[in-house]
Protein backbone atom coordinates (compact mmCIF):
# COMPACT_ATOMS: atom_id res chain seq x y z
CA UNK A 1 0.00 0.00 0.00
CA UNK A 2 1.40 3.35 -0.85
CA UNK A 3 0.17 6.01 2.28
CA UNK A 4 0.58 9.89 1.98
CA UNK A 5 0.16 12.36 4.55
CA UNK A 6 -1.57 15.62 4.02
CA UNK A 7 -0.26 18.28 6.52
CA UNK A 8 -2.39 20.63 7.72
CA UNK A 9 -2.82 23.66 6.44
CA UNK A 10 -1.59 25.97 9.90
CA UNK A 11 -3.55 29.35 8.60
CA UNK A 12 -7.24 27.03 9.07
CA UNK A 13 -8.80 25.11 11.20
CA UNK A 14 -9.44 22.22 8.64
CA UNK A 15 -11.90 19.19 9.99
CA UNK A 16 -10.47 16.66 8.45
CA UNK A 17 -7.13 17.53 8.03
CA UNK A 18 -4.17 14.69 8.27
CA UNK A 19 -6.02 12.44 6.18
CA UNK A 20 -3.83 9.65 4.69
CA UNK A 21 -4.10 8.58 0.91
CA UNK A 22 -3.69 5.08 0.43
CA UNK A 23 -3.71 3.08 -2.87
CA UNK A 24 -3.56 -0.31 -3.20
CA UNK A 25 -0.85 -1.84 -5.34
CA UNK A 26 -3.37 -3.09 -8.01
CA UNK A 27 -4.77 0.45 -7.89
CA UNK A 28 -1.45 1.84 -8.44
CA UNK A 29 -0.75 -0.39 -11.60
CA UNK A 30 -3.77 -0.01 -12.94
CA UNK A 31 -3.60 4.14 -12.81
CA UNK A 32 0.08 3.69 -13.66
CA UNK A 33 -0.68 2.07 -17.19
CA UNK A 34 -3.72 4.36 -18.26
CA UNK A 35 -2.95 5.29 -22.04
CA UNK A 36 -3.43 9.08 -21.66
CA UNK A 37 -3.09 12.18 -24.32
CA UNK A 38 -2.35 14.01 -21.52
CA UNK A 39 -0.66 12.70 -18.16
CA UNK A 40 -1.20 11.95 -14.77
CA UNK A 41 1.20 12.21 -11.45
CA UNK A 42 0.92 10.63 -7.64
CA UNK A 43 3.10 13.44 -6.33
CA UNK A 44 2.31 16.68 -5.61
CA UNK A 45 -1.57 15.87 -5.12
CA UNK A 46 -2.11 18.60 -2.29
CA UNK A 47 -2.84 21.03 -5.08
CA UNK A 48 -6.13 19.10 -5.52
CA UNK A 49 -6.68 18.26 -1.44
CA UNK A 50 -8.39 21.38 -1.03
CA UNK A 51 -10.78 24.26 -2.75
CA UNK A 52 -11.85 27.88 -2.19
CA UNK A 53 -13.20 27.03 1.17
CA UNK A 54 -10.21 25.92 2.97
CA UNK A 55 -12.41 24.32 5.27
CA UNK A 56 -12.31 20.83 4.12
CA UNK A 57 -9.04 18.88 2.92
CA UNK A 58 -8.96 15.42 1.23
CA UNK A 59 -5.49 14.51 -0.55
CA UNK A 60 -6.06 12.44 -3.98
CA UNK A 61 -3.91 9.53 -4.38
CA UNK A 62 -3.93 10.71 -8.05
CA UNK A 63 -4.63 13.33 -10.62
CA UNK A 64 -4.85 13.37 -14.21
CA UNK A 65 -4.54 16.00 -16.39
CA UNK A 66 -6.74 15.49 -19.74
CA UNK A 67 -5.43 16.21 -22.95
CA UNK A 68 -8.25 14.31 -24.72
CA UNK A 69 -12.27 13.79 -23.69
CA UNK A 70 -10.84 10.02 -24.47
CA UNK A 71 -8.63 10.44 -21.51
CA UNK A 72 -11.69 11.42 -19.60
CA UNK A 73 -13.33 8.11 -20.11
CA UNK A 74 -10.20 6.34 -19.76
CA UNK A 75 -9.80 7.57 -16.23
CA UNK A 76 -13.61 6.62 -15.57
CA UNK A 77 -13.44 3.39 -17.23
CA UNK A 78 -10.30 2.75 -14.96
CA UNK A 79 -11.56 3.99 -11.39
CA UNK A 80 -15.17 1.85 -12.10
CA UNK A 81 -12.91 -1.11 -12.68
CA UNK A 82 -11.74 -0.75 -9.63
CA UNK A 83 -13.20 -1.97 -6.51
CA UNK A 84 -12.63 0.87 -4.43
CA UNK A 85 -11.60 3.95 -6.36
CA UNK A 86 -13.85 7.35 -6.39
CA UNK A 87 -13.13 10.15 -8.97
CA UNK A 88 -13.49 13.66 -8.73
CA UNK A 89 -13.93 16.36 -12.00
CA UNK A 90 -12.24 19.74 -10.57
CA UNK A 91 -13.01 23.16 -12.21
CA UNK A 92 -11.56 25.94 -10.78
CA UNK A 93 -12.05 24.11 -7.00
CA UNK A 94 -13.77 27.11 -6.25
CA UNK A 95 -16.38 25.20 -3.87
CA UNK A 96 -16.43 26.04 -0.43
CA UNK A 97 -16.79 22.64 1.14
CA UNK A 98 -14.66 19.67 -0.78
CA UNK A 99 -17.54 18.99 -3.29
CA UNK A 100 -14.36 18.68 -6.29
CA UNK A 101 -12.22 16.56 -4.04
CA UNK A 102 -11.73 12.67 -3.96
CA UNK A 103 -9.34 11.21 -0.96
CA UNK A 104 -7.78 8.27 -1.67
CA UNK A 105 -9.25 8.49 -5.12
CA UNK A 106 -8.43 10.26 -8.68
CA UNK A 107 -8.95 14.08 -9.39
CA UNK A 108 -9.61 14.89 -13.02
CA UNK A 109 -8.07 18.45 -13.63
CA UNK A 110 -10.65 19.94 -16.64
CA UNK A 111 -8.79 22.72 -17.06
CA UNK A 112 -6.02 21.11 -18.85
CA UNK A 113 -8.46 20.14 -21.43
CA UNK A 114 -8.84 23.00 -23.64
CA UNK A 115 -11.70 24.25 -26.03
CA UNK A 116 -13.49 26.99 -26.97
CA UNK A 117 -15.43 27.39 -30.50
CA UNK A 118 -17.68 30.17 -31.15
CA UNK A 119 -20.55 30.05 -33.88
CA UNK A 120 -22.00 33.21 -34.41
CA UNK A 121 -24.56 32.31 -37.12
CA UNK A 122 -25.70 28.91 -35.54
CA UNK A 123 -25.46 25.67 -37.20
CA UNK A 124 -27.91 23.67 -38.96
CA UNK A 125 -30.32 22.43 -36.29
CA UNK A 126 -29.20 25.71 -33.67
CA UNK A 127 -30.80 28.60 -35.34
CA UNK A 128 -29.08 31.53 -32.61
CA UNK A 129 -25.33 32.00 -32.02
CA UNK A 130 -23.82 29.71 -29.49
CA UNK A 131 -20.30 29.03 -28.49
CA UNK A 132 -19.18 25.42 -27.81
CA UNK A 133 -16.63 25.72 -24.74
CA UNK A 134 -14.89 22.53 -23.28
CA UNK A 135 -15.95 21.65 -19.17
CA UNK A 136 -13.11 22.83 -17.83
CA UNK A 137 -12.64 26.48 -19.69
CA UNK A 138 -13.50 29.50 -17.22
CA UNK A 139 -16.13 31.50 -18.15
CA UNK A 140 -13.86 34.60 -18.34
CA UNK A 141 -12.08 33.26 -21.21
CA UNK A 142 -15.99 32.29 -22.68
CA UNK A 143 -16.62 35.78 -22.52
CA UNK A 144 -13.33 37.19 -23.80
CA UNK A 145 -13.90 34.80 -27.02
CA UNK A 146 -17.35 35.70 -27.58
CA UNK A 147 -16.66 39.32 -27.21
CA UNK A 148 -14.59 38.93 -30.28
CA UNK A 149 -17.37 38.28 -32.35
CA UNK A 150 -19.77 41.28 -30.70
CA UNK A 151 -21.46 38.09 -29.40
CA UNK A 152 -21.85 37.15 -25.09
CA UNK A 153 -23.71 34.31 -23.14
CA UNK A 154 -26.77 36.09 -21.58
CA UNK A 155 -26.27 34.25 -17.89
CA UNK A 156 -23.87 35.39 -15.58
CA UNK A 157 -22.63 34.37 -11.90
CA UNK A 158 -20.64 37.74 -10.29
CA UNK A 159 -17.34 35.86 -10.72
CA UNK A 160 -15.99 34.81 -14.60
CA UNK A 161 -13.16 32.51 -12.73
CA UNK A 162 -15.06 29.55 -12.45
CA UNK A 163 -15.14 26.78 -14.90
CA UNK A 164 -18.22 25.95 -17.17
CA UNK A 165 -18.57 22.50 -15.75
CA UNK A 166 -18.76 23.92 -12.20
CA UNK A 167 -21.01 26.03 -11.96
CA UNK A 168 -23.59 24.12 -14.48
CA UNK A 169 -23.36 21.14 -11.83
CA UNK A 170 -24.91 23.48 -9.49
CA UNK A 171 -26.96 25.91 -11.75
CA UNK A 172 -25.05 29.39 -11.90
CA UNK A 173 -27.01 32.00 -10.69
CA UNK A 174 -26.59 36.22 -10.65
CA UNK A 175 -28.38 38.96 -11.45
CA UNK A 176 -29.43 37.84 -15.09
CA UNK A 177 -31.16 34.82 -13.44
CA UNK A 178 -34.63 36.33 -12.57
CA UNK A 179 -34.25 37.56 -16.75
CA UNK A 180 -33.18 34.41 -18.25
CA UNK A 181 -32.64 31.67 -16.04
CA UNK A 182 -29.66 31.27 -14.58
CA UNK A 183 -27.14 29.47 -16.56
CA UNK A 184 -28.28 25.85 -16.43
CA UNK A 185 -31.20 27.33 -17.96
CA UNK A 186 -28.77 28.65 -21.08
CA UNK A 187 -27.46 25.53 -22.40
CA UNK A 188 -28.40 23.48 -25.94
CA UNK A 189 -26.22 20.28 -25.62
CA UNK A 190 -23.69 18.62 -23.42
CA UNK A 191 -20.90 16.42 -24.29
CA UNK A 192 -20.73 13.86 -21.07
CA UNK A 193 -18.81 11.15 -20.05
CA UNK A 194 -20.99 8.83 -17.41
CA UNK A 195 -19.87 7.34 -14.71
CA UNK A 196 -18.85 4.29 -16.73
CA UNK A 197 -16.93 5.67 -18.70
CA UNK A 198 -19.53 6.56 -22.26
CA UNK A 199 -18.96 9.60 -24.11
CA UNK A 200 -22.76 10.93 -24.57
CA UNK A 201 -24.01 13.75 -26.40
CA UNK A 202 -27.18 15.06 -24.96
CA UNK A 203 -29.47 17.92 -25.19
CA UNK A 204 -33.36 18.57 -24.69
CA UNK A 205 -34.25 16.12 -27.64
CA UNK A 206 -30.88 13.69 -27.47
CA UNK A 207 -31.22 11.95 -24.10
CA UNK A 208 -32.76 14.56 -22.77
CA UNK A 209 -32.81 12.33 -18.85
CA UNK A 210 -28.90 12.76 -18.94
CA UNK A 211 -29.27 16.25 -20.13
CA UNK A 212 -31.45 17.30 -17.67
CA UNK A 213 -29.82 15.20 -14.72
CA UNK A 214 -26.39 16.54 -15.51
CA UNK A 215 -27.41 20.39 -15.44
CA UNK A 216 -27.50 20.81 -11.56
CA UNK A 217 -26.74 17.48 -10.78
CA UNK A 218 -23.39 18.33 -8.07
CA UNK A 219 -21.11 15.58 -10.69
CA UNK A 220 -23.44 12.59 -9.90
CA UNK A 221 -24.21 11.75 -13.51
CA UNK A 222 -21.15 12.47 -15.89
CA UNK A 223 -18.48 14.36 -16.00
CA UNK A 224 -19.16 17.48 -18.74
CA UNK A 225 -16.30 17.80 -21.50
CA UNK A 226 -18.12 20.33 -23.35
CA UNK A 227 -21.32 22.17 -23.26
CA UNK A 228 -22.88 24.37 -25.97
CA UNK A 229 -24.05 27.74 -24.24
CA UNK A 230 -26.65 30.19 -26.22
CA UNK A 231 -24.93 33.85 -27.08
CA UNK A 232 -27.05 37.16 -27.65
CA UNK A 233 -25.64 40.60 -28.93
CA UNK A 234 -23.32 42.28 -26.30
CA UNK A 235 -23.83 45.62 -25.56
CA UNK A 236 -20.93 48.09 -25.00
CA UNK A 237 -21.63 50.25 -22.02
CA UNK A 238 -23.56 49.15 -18.65
CA UNK A 239 -25.64 51.96 -16.61
CA UNK A 240 -24.86 50.70 -12.88
CA UNK A 241 -27.23 51.86 -10.02
CA UNK A 242 -26.94 51.66 -6.48
CA UNK A 243 -29.88 52.85 -4.34
CA UNK A 244 -30.28 52.34 -0.55
CA UNK A 245 -33.00 51.68 1.38
CA UNK A 246 -33.59 51.25 5.91
CA UNK A 247 -36.74 49.28 5.32
CA UNK A 248 -37.13 46.00 4.51
CA UNK A 249 -40.05 45.95 3.30
CA UNK A 250 -39.90 48.86 0.90
CA UNK A 251 -36.81 47.02 -0.65
CA UNK A 252 -38.19 43.53 -1.23
CA UNK A 253 -41.21 45.10 -3.00
CA UNK A 254 -39.51 47.60 -5.02
CA UNK A 255 -37.03 44.85 -6.42
CA UNK A 256 -39.92 42.49 -6.41
CA UNK A 257 -41.90 45.05 -9.08
CA UNK A 258 -38.86 45.35 -11.17
CA UNK A 259 -38.06 41.64 -11.88
CA UNK A 260 -42.10 41.80 -12.86
CA UNK A 261 -41.58 43.98 -15.56
CA UNK A 262 -41.98 42.92 -19.23
CA UNK A 263 -38.26 41.80 -20.53
CA UNK A 264 -38.24 45.22 -22.75
CA UNK A 265 -38.85 47.57 -20.11
CA UNK A 266 -36.58 45.42 -16.89
CA UNK A 267 -33.33 46.28 -16.23
CA UNK A 268 -31.10 43.53 -17.86
CA UNK A 269 -29.15 42.50 -14.07
CA UNK A 270 -31.00 42.81 -10.21
CA UNK A 271 -29.45 42.11 -7.23
CA UNK A 272 -29.60 43.30 -3.85
CA UNK A 273 -27.22 43.47 -0.85
CA UNK A 274 -27.54 43.88 3.10
CA UNK A 275 -24.89 46.24 4.69
CA UNK A 276 -24.23 47.09 7.79
CA UNK A 277 -25.16 50.33 9.48
CA UNK A 278 -21.57 51.42 10.17
CA UNK A 279 -18.77 53.39 7.67
CA UNK A 280 -16.93 49.98 6.89
CA UNK A 281 -15.50 50.20 3.34
CA UNK A 282 -16.14 46.42 3.27
CA UNK A 283 -19.38 45.80 4.66
CA UNK A 284 -21.04 48.99 5.97
CA UNK A 285 -22.59 51.95 3.82
CA UNK A 286 -19.45 52.91 2.48
CA UNK A 287 -19.06 49.98 0.44
CA UNK A 288 -22.25 50.75 -1.63
CA UNK A 289 -20.86 54.11 -3.47
CA UNK A 290 -18.83 53.59 -6.45
CA UNK A 291 -14.94 54.64 -6.77
CA UNK A 292 -14.10 54.63 -3.65
CA UNK A 293 -16.47 57.84 -2.65
CA UNK A 294 -17.92 58.03 0.87
CA UNK A 295 -21.27 58.69 2.61
CA UNK A 296 -21.55 61.68 5.13
CA UNK A 297 -22.92 59.84 8.52
CA UNK A 298 -25.20 62.69 8.61
CA UNK A 299 -27.44 60.86 5.61
CA UNK A 300 -28.29 57.78 7.21
CA UNK A 301 -31.54 57.76 8.80
CA UNK A 302 -32.14 56.80 12.18
CA UNK A 303 -34.99 54.55 11.62
CA UNK A 304 -34.67 50.92 10.69
CA UNK A 305 -32.55 48.68 12.59
CA UNK A 306 -28.66 47.70 12.74
CA UNK A 307 -28.66 47.16 8.79
CA UNK A 308 -28.96 48.79 5.71
CA UNK A 309 -30.32 47.23 1.96
CA UNK A 310 -29.56 48.49 -1.59
CA UNK A 311 -30.71 47.15 -4.50
CA UNK A 312 -27.72 47.14 -7.51
CA UNK A 313 -29.52 47.49 -10.86
CA UNK A 314 -27.70 47.43 -14.77
CA UNK A 315 -28.98 48.37 -17.92
CA UNK A 316 -27.07 47.54 -20.88
CA UNK A 317 -26.65 50.27 -23.91
CA UNK A 318 -24.85 50.60 -26.90
CA UNK A 319 -23.41 54.57 -27.67
CA UNK A 320 -25.47 55.08 -29.75
CA UNK A 321 -28.23 54.81 -26.89
CA UNK A 322 -26.74 57.60 -25.12
CA UNK A 323 -29.26 60.60 -26.70
CA UNK A 324 -32.53 58.44 -24.62
CA UNK A 325 -30.26 56.95 -21.89
CA UNK A 326 -30.73 58.95 -19.04
CA UNK A 327 -34.63 59.61 -19.78
CA UNK A 328 -35.39 55.85 -20.13
CA UNK A 329 -33.29 55.03 -16.75
CA UNK A 330 -34.84 57.79 -14.73
CA UNK A 331 -38.20 56.82 -16.26
CA UNK A 332 -38.11 53.21 -14.84
CA UNK A 333 -36.74 54.55 -11.29
CA UNK A 334 -39.14 56.56 -11.21
CA UNK A 335 -41.77 54.07 -8.98
CA UNK A 336 -38.97 53.21 -6.29
CA UNK A 337 -39.15 54.05 -3.02
CA UNK A 338 -35.00 53.98 -2.01
CA UNK A 339 -33.73 57.21 0.04
CA UNK A 340 -33.34 59.82 -2.28
CA UNK A 341 -30.52 61.12 -1.63
CA UNK A 342 -28.94 57.86 -1.26
CA UNK A 343 -28.62 56.48 -4.93
CA UNK A 344 -25.54 55.92 -7.07
CA UNK A 345 -24.41 56.01 -10.89
CA UNK A 346 -21.95 54.40 -12.97
CA UNK A 347 -21.45 54.05 -16.64
CA UNK A 348 -18.72 50.98 -17.32
CA UNK A 349 -18.23 49.09 -20.60
CA UNK A 350 -19.95 45.25 -20.52
CA UNK A 351 -16.89 43.53 -19.85
CA UNK A 352 -15.71 45.06 -16.85
CA UNK A 353 -19.05 45.29 -14.67
CA UNK A 354 -19.21 41.36 -15.88
CA UNK A 355 -15.64 40.73 -14.90
CA UNK A 356 -15.94 43.50 -11.39
CA UNK A 357 -15.05 40.79 -9.11
CA UNK A 358 -11.57 40.79 -10.29
CA UNK A 359 -10.65 43.89 -9.03
CA UNK A 360 -11.95 43.19 -5.74
CA UNK A 361 -9.97 39.72 -6.14
CA UNK A 362 -6.67 41.64 -7.18
CA UNK A 363 -7.28 43.84 -4.14
CA UNK A 364 -8.18 40.81 -1.20
CA UNK A 365 -5.22 39.02 -2.57
CA UNK A 366 -2.67 42.13 -2.10
CA UNK A 367 -4.17 42.75 1.40
CA UNK A 368 -4.21 38.42 2.07
CA UNK A 369 -7.47 38.41 2.43
CA UNK A 370 -8.42 36.71 -0.47
CA UNK A 371 -6.74 32.76 0.27
CA UNK A 372 -8.23 32.80 3.76
CA UNK A 373 -11.48 30.19 4.79
CA UNK A 374 -14.73 30.91 3.45
CA UNK A 375 -17.42 29.15 5.64
CA UNK A 376 -20.21 30.48 3.19
CA UNK A 377 -23.90 29.64 3.22
CA UNK A 378 -26.22 30.39 -0.13
CA UNK A 379 -30.40 29.75 0.51
CA UNK A 380 -33.10 29.57 -1.83
CA UNK A 381 -35.49 31.68 0.64
CA UNK A 382 -39.64 31.33 -0.13
CA UNK A 383 -40.88 34.45 -1.07
CA UNK A 384 -43.81 33.63 1.49
CA UNK A 385 -41.01 33.38 4.28
CA UNK A 386 -38.86 36.39 3.40
CA UNK A 387 -39.72 38.80 6.03
CA UNK A 388 -39.52 36.19 8.82
CA UNK A 389 -36.17 35.64 7.38
CA UNK A 390 -35.47 39.15 7.88
CA UNK A 391 -37.11 39.93 11.39
CA UNK A 392 -35.04 36.08 12.47
CA UNK A 393 -31.75 36.50 11.01
CA UNK A 394 -30.55 39.81 9.53
CA UNK A 395 -31.64 41.98 12.59
CA UNK A 396 -31.19 39.35 15.18
CA UNK A 397 -28.53 37.26 14.03
CA UNK A 398 -26.20 39.56 11.94
CA UNK A 399 -24.08 41.00 14.38
CA UNK A 400 -21.05 44.72 13.98
CA UNK A 401 -18.18 42.24 13.06
CA UNK A 402 -19.79 39.73 10.22
CA UNK A 403 -17.36 39.94 7.53
CA UNK A 404 -18.17 39.55 3.60
CA UNK A 405 -20.86 40.48 1.91
CA UNK A 406 -24.47 39.59 2.31
CA UNK A 407 -26.61 39.04 -0.84
CA UNK A 408 -30.39 39.10 -1.37
CA UNK A 409 -32.48 39.52 -4.57
CA UNK A 410 -35.48 37.86 -6.12
CA UNK A 411 -35.47 35.03 -9.01
CA UNK A 412 -38.76 33.46 -11.02
CA UNK A 413 -39.28 29.75 -10.69
CA UNK A 414 -40.69 30.38 -14.21
CA UNK A 415 -36.80 30.55 -15.41
CA UNK A 416 -36.07 27.35 -14.21
CA UNK A 417 -36.78 24.02 -15.91
CA UNK A 418 -38.34 21.84 -13.53
CA UNK A 419 -36.87 18.80 -15.10
CA UNK A 420 -33.24 19.66 -13.99
CA UNK A 421 -31.74 18.79 -11.04
CA UNK A 422 -31.15 22.06 -9.57
CA UNK A 423 -33.45 22.22 -5.99
CA UNK A 424 -35.44 25.75 -5.44
CA UNK A 425 -38.43 26.45 -3.32
CA UNK A 426 -41.67 25.36 -4.56
CA UNK A 427 -42.98 29.13 -5.27
CA UNK A 428 -43.50 31.14 -7.93
CA UNK A 429 -40.87 34.01 -6.17
CA UNK A 430 -37.73 32.97 -4.02
CA UNK A 431 -34.89 34.78 -3.01
CA UNK A 432 -31.04 33.53 -3.26
CA UNK A 433 -29.99 35.13 0.35
CA UNK A 434 -26.11 34.58 0.24
CA UNK A 435 -23.78 34.97 3.38
CA UNK A 436 -20.21 35.33 1.80
CA UNK A 437 -18.13 35.03 5.06
CA UNK A 438 -14.49 35.09 5.63
CA UNK A 439 -12.65 34.00 8.01
CA UNK A 440 -10.03 37.08 9.37
CA UNK A 441 -6.37 35.87 9.63
CA UNK A 442 -5.81 37.83 12.64
CA UNK A 443 -8.76 39.27 13.96
CA UNK A 444 -13.21 38.48 14.12
CA UNK A 445 -14.78 35.14 15.07
CA UNK A 446 -12.78 31.99 15.24
CA UNK A 447 -13.81 29.57 11.60
CA UNK A 448 -15.11 27.16 13.85
CA UNK A 449 -17.70 30.09 14.99
CA UNK A 450 -18.50 31.48 11.87
CA UNK A 451 -19.49 28.04 10.84
CA UNK A 452 -21.57 27.41 13.73
CA UNK A 453 -23.44 30.72 13.02
CA UNK A 454 -24.17 29.14 9.84
CA UNK A 455 -25.53 25.82 11.65
CA UNK A 456 -27.95 27.80 13.90
CA UNK A 457 -29.22 29.85 10.52
CA UNK A 458 -30.44 26.68 9.48
CA UNK A 459 -31.39 25.57 12.67
CA UNK A 460 -33.38 28.88 12.89
CA UNK A 461 -34.51 27.96 9.50
CA UNK A 462 -35.75 24.46 10.17
CA UNK A 463 -37.48 25.27 12.97
CA UNK A 464 -39.50 28.50 11.87
CA UNK A 465 -40.18 26.16 9.03
CA UNK A 466 -39.30 29.00 6.61
CA UNK A 467 -38.65 26.22 3.70
CA UNK A 468 -35.09 27.37 2.24
CA UNK A 469 -33.66 25.23 0.66
CA UNK A 470 -29.09 25.61 0.32
CA UNK A 471 -27.59 26.31 -3.28
CA UNK A 472 -24.19 24.53 -3.15
CA UNK A 473 -25.65 22.71 -1.10
CA UNK A 474 -23.73 20.42 1.77
CA UNK A 475 -25.25 17.74 3.89
CA UNK A 476 -23.57 15.13 5.72
CA UNK A 477 -25.52 11.96 5.31
CA UNK A 478 -28.10 10.36 3.12
CA UNK A 479 -31.09 11.55 4.94
CA UNK A 480 -30.13 15.20 4.93
CA UNK A 481 -30.08 14.87 1.05
CA UNK A 482 -33.38 12.90 0.92
CA UNK A 483 -34.96 15.98 2.67
CA UNK A 484 -32.71 18.62 0.16
CA UNK A 485 -34.32 17.10 -2.67
CA UNK A 486 -37.52 15.93 -1.32
CA UNK A 487 -39.59 12.40 -1.91
CA UNK A 488 -39.92 12.61 -5.47
CA UNK A 489 -36.76 14.75 -6.92
CA UNK A 490 -34.85 11.90 -4.67
CA UNK A 491 -36.22 9.20 -6.69
CA UNK A 492 -35.33 10.75 -9.57
CA UNK A 493 -31.54 11.85 -8.67
CA UNK A 494 -31.21 8.11 -6.73
CA UNK A 495 -32.51 6.35 -10.34
CA UNK A 496 -30.42 8.71 -12.66
CA UNK A 497 -27.25 7.75 -10.51
CA UNK A 498 -28.06 3.97 -10.47
CA UNK A 499 -28.68 4.82 -13.90
CA UNK A 500 -25.87 6.54 -15.26
CA UNK A 501 -22.84 5.99 -12.60
CA UNK A 502 -23.60 2.69 -11.25
CA UNK A 503 -20.71 2.16 -9.35
CA UNK A 504 -20.91 5.49 -7.33
CA UNK A 505 -17.66 6.64 -8.43
CA UNK A 506 -18.04 10.22 -9.26
CA UNK A 507 -17.76 13.15 -7.16
CA UNK A 508 -17.57 11.64 -4.13
CA UNK A 509 -16.88 15.28 -2.12
CA UNK A 510 -20.33 15.95 -2.27
CA UNK A 511 -21.41 12.92 0.02
CA UNK A 512 -24.23 12.15 -1.37
CA UNK A 513 -23.88 8.26 -2.28
CA UNK A 514 -20.96 6.12 -0.74
CA UNK A 515 -18.74 4.19 -3.30
CA UNK A 516 -20.17 0.83 -3.81
CA UNK A 517 -17.54 -1.83 -3.65
P1 LIG B 1 -15.38 22.95 -8.65
O1 LIG B 1 -15.34 23.48 -7.28
O2 LIG B 1 -14.11 22.54 -9.27
O3 LIG B 1 -16.44 21.73 -8.75
C1 LIG B 1 -17.73 21.86 -8.20
C2 LIG B 1 -18.48 20.52 -8.36
O4 LIG B 1 -18.71 20.28 -9.74
C3 LIG B 1 -17.69 19.31 -7.86
O5 LIG B 1 -18.57 18.36 -7.35
C4 LIG B 1 -17.00 18.80 -9.10
O6 LIG B 1 -16.70 17.42 -9.02
C5 LIG B 1 -18.05 19.09 -10.15
N1 LIG B 1 -17.46 19.37 -11.47
C6 LIG B 1 -16.46 20.22 -11.77
N2 LIG B 1 -16.24 20.21 -13.10
C7 LIG B 1 -17.13 19.35 -13.62
C8 LIG B 1 -17.39 18.89 -14.94
N3 LIG B 1 -16.70 19.34 -15.99
N4 LIG B 1 -18.38 18.00 -15.12
C9 LIG B 1 -19.10 17.53 -14.08
N5 LIG B 1 -18.88 17.91 -12.81
C10 LIG B 1 -17.91 18.82 -12.60
N6 LIG B 1 -22.11 30.61 -7.93
C11 LIG B 1 -23.19 31.17 -8.49
O7 LIG B 1 -24.14 30.47 -8.86
N7 LIG B 1 -23.27 32.52 -8.65
C12 LIG B 1 -22.25 33.35 -8.31
O8 LIG B 1 -22.36 34.55 -8.49
C13 LIG B 1 -21.09 32.77 -7.74
N8 LIG B 1 -20.05 33.54 -7.39
C14 LIG B 1 -18.93 32.96 -6.87
C15 LIG B 1 -17.85 33.76 -6.53
C16 LIG B 1 -16.70 33.20 -6.01
C17 LIG B 1 -15.54 34.09 -5.64
C18 LIG B 1 -16.64 31.81 -5.79
C19 LIG B 1 -15.44 31.19 -5.17
C20 LIG B 1 -17.72 31.00 -6.10
C21 LIG B 1 -18.88 31.56 -6.64
N9 LIG B 1 -19.98 30.80 -6.98
C22 LIG B 1 -21.07 31.37 -7.55
C23 LIG B 1 -20.02 29.35 -6.69
C24 LIG B 1 -19.55 28.53 -7.87
O9 LIG B 1 -20.48 28.59 -8.92
C25 LIG B 1 -19.41 27.06 -7.49
O10 LIG B 1 -18.58 26.93 -6.39
C26 LIG B 1 -18.84 26.27 -8.65
O11 LIG B 1 -18.90 24.91 -8.35
C27 LIG B 1 -17.41 26.67 -8.86
O12 LIG B 1 -16.95 26.21 -10.09
P2 LIG B 1 -15.60 25.41 -10.14
O13 LIG B 1 -15.27 25.32 -11.55
O14 LIG B 1 -14.58 25.96 -9.24
O15 LIG B 1 -16.14 24.00 -9.59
Amino acid sequence: VVCLLLVRDETSESQDAKAPSCLSREDHALLSSLPLDGSLTFSNTSSAASDFGLIHFALPAAIVYPKSVRDVQVAVSAVASSPGLTLAARGRGHSVHGQAQALNGVVIEMTSLKGIRVAPHGEPGFGQPFVDAAGGELWIDVLKATLKEGLAPRSWTDYLYLSIGGTLSNAGVGGQTFLVGPEISNVLQLDVVTGLGHSVMCSQTKNADLFHGVLGGLGQFGIITSARIVLEPAHEKVRWVRAMYTDFATFTRDQEMLISQPPGLAFDYIEGFVVLKNEDFNNGWNSVPFDGQTIDPSMIPDEGGSVLYYIELVKKFNWNDMGTLNQTVEKMLAPLRFIPTLIFTTDVPYEKFLNRLHDVEVSLSSQGLWDVPHPWLNLFVPRSSITSFDALIFKHMIKGDFSGPILIYPLKRERWDSRSSAVIPDESIFYLVAFLRISLPSSGPLLSSLIAENDKIMEVCHNAELGCKMYLPEHVDPESWKRHFGIKRWETFARRKRKYDPHFVLAPGQNIFPRIQ
